[in-house]
């Protein structure tokens, strides 16, 4: 299979040097030539480490033998917590929640980065090659990559977060884990400090070729990849009828898993993209103008950004693919902060997308209902999914008949503050994580300053050690 950049320029790649690669040479982003049809058939009646195999396996273009894949999926999903994986449970007539957070590190990054951890140690060991990962966190992604990296042969993994910024959870997820492979670093500066540092990093090509370094952010199409797999099991679950996914938003990345699998044939009413007050795809879907705004920090951190990097990925099929016009609307959002998109393919997307804002009170709210009326407890980016699911219902923008399905993102345990404020409850951990506040903590800090990162990469990537 074929993947091509979303701004035409850049070779077109395997499946192989899609993974490795991250970000295309051009800037772009890396899609299937072609996405492969569902058997929905043969999806009905699997475990979810099956039906992962049937699903994901024609995404990465069968590059690994089907055996060997399968039992990579065995693995990848017995680290869940729940038999069933990704858990459906009901919290209204026709409204349900899918559990995405019973992964290693609660969060749904786990359903992509863990099999990508195990993707990169096939890759790479079949070549006899290594490589250093390097990825900047404001939280969830952190964990969940080193998670999905720890241990492993072929990988050393060192992420930045800014020190005193990121929940106690959170950094102790990153900064707990013992595996020597492994480099949690707190760097003196903010979010936007720790992604200029690791954007600066990769600019230095010759840096960057000496220590083979490589990204899992979420523009890597293996983690879209990874993540259609869970919109399959929803509809299989509730008989194959249409439904409509509610997805706490940021990057785009997780509801545009759900796009491929509508285009691979999955019956889907609408894709409802839920936002905090950080709402440039809300306003995009309302005006067709993407435009960015500052940063406001929300109870939703994970969902706090400027842009959305993903969003490239839809805009190439909304432009009927075409590379160079991705690339001049690109370059209107760099040099003057948005551009509007062509009106006929606007009105095309607006038939499965729609989005919904909603704001920090409207969240607490929601929180707060859902535990009276059914007893669940959500976390602060999950209420956001069921909120804007409740107000899409209520307008009579999604059909009574159609069964609403929201992605509930996170744990409740990772937001305690959120939770507490919200029900006056302090979600306990899960059992995995009970003594995560009594475990030794190894991390450094360093200053926010390229030259200090270079160093301590020279230093601890077993790269440069094979070198000298
Ligand atoms: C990353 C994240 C999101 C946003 O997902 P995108 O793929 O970036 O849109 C939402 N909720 C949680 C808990 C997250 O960690």
């Amino acid at each position: 299979m074929r993947y091509v950049s979303t701004r035409g320029v850049a070779p077109v790649l395997e499946f192989d040097d899609v993974l490795l690669t991250g970000l295309a040479r051009d800037g772009g982003l890396y899609v299937p030539e072609t996405l492969p049809a569902l058997d929905l058939a043969a999806c009905q009646g699997l475990s979810y480490a099956d039906l992962a195999t049937e699903v994901l396996g024609p995404l990465t273009g069968d590059s690994i033998p089907r055996a060997d894949f399968r039992q990579m999926m065995a693995d990848t999903y017995a680290a869940f917590d729940h038999t069933a994986v990704a858990p459906l449970k009901q919290i209204g007539a026709n409204d349900w929640v899918m559990e995405l957070f019973h992964g290693p590190t609660l969060a749904f990054k786990d359903f992509a980065l863990q099999a990508l951890g195990r993707f990169f140690d096939r890759v790479l060991s079949d070549r006899g090659e290594r490589v250093t990962i390097l990825g900047a966190t404001s939280g969830d992604t952190g964990s969940a990559a080193i998670e999905g990296c720890r241990g492993r042969e072929a990988v050393d993994i060192f992420i930045l977060y800014p020190q005193g910024r990121v929940s106690d959870v959170q950094r102790r997820q990153m900064t707990t884990v013992e595996d020597a492979n492994v480099h949690a670093i707190a760097i003196e500066g903010d979010f936007d400090d720790c992604q200029a540092l690791v954007k600066a990093a990769f600019n230095d090509l010759q840096f960057r070729d000496r220590m083979r370094l490589s990204a899992v952010n979420s523009i890597n199409w293996a983690r879209v990849a990874a993540q259609v797999v869970y919109y399959v099991h929803a509809s299989m679950a509730l008989g194959g009828r249409p439904l409509a996914f509610s997805v706490p938003s940021g990057n785009f990345g997780n509801v545009f898993a759900g796009e491929v699998a509508r285009r691979m044939g999955l019956a889907v009413d609408t894709l409802l993209i839920a936002t905090n007050v950080n709402d440039i795809l809300t306003r995009f879907f309302d005006t067709g103008e993407y435009r960015t705004r500052g940063v406001t920090a929300t109870m939703s951190p994970s969902m706090d950004i400027q842009v959305s990097s993903n969003f490239e990925r839809l805009l190439f099929d909304m432009v009927g693919r075409d590379g160079p016009r991705v690339q001049g609307l690109m370059d209107n959002l760099k040099q003057s902060g948005g551009f509007t998109a062509p009106e006929d393919t606007f009105a095309r997307a607006q038939q499965t997308f729609m989005a919904r804002r909603i704001d920090e009170d409207a969240t607490l709210a929601e929180m707060r209902r859902v535990h009276r009326e059914t007893g669940e407890i959500l976390d602060p980016h999950s209420a956001i999914g069921t909120a804007a699911a409740r107000q899409a219902r209520i307008d009579r923008r999604i059909a009574d008949h159609v069964p609403t399905v929201s992605l509930a993102t996170a744990h409740p345990a990772k937001f305690p503050d959120a939770v507490k404020r919200a029900i006056g409850i302090h979600p306990a951990l899960p059992e995995r994580l009970a003594d995560l506040h009594d475990r030794k903590e190894r991390s450094i800090t360093l200053p926010n300053d390229l030259g200090a990162i270079q160093r301590h990469l020279q230093t601890h990537a077993r790269i440069a050690q094979d070198a000298s």
